[in-house]
């Protein structure tokens, strides 16, 4: 039986939840509100500019 790692995290865009490949082009930020979050936004929502909400404070922007 092979060994598979677990340490795969599966990264998911903050805004769309959808996941967000290794190597694609997506940013991460703290949530600017409390700062504890990283939000993640993927490559089309920082293009159409969606909003995303911190799951913790609840912050909304852009
Ligand atoms: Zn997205
Ligand atoms: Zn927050």
């Amino acid at each position: 039986m092979a060994e598979r790692p677990s340490t795969i995290v599966l990264v998911t865009c903050t805004s769309c939840g959808k996941p967000i490949p290794p190597g694609t082009e997506a940013t991460k930020f703290l949530c600017p509100n409390c700062g504890e979050i990283l939000i993640r936004r993927c490559l089309r929502c920082r293009k159409f500019g969606r909003p995303y909400k911190c799951p913790k404070c609840g912050f909304i922007g852009p």
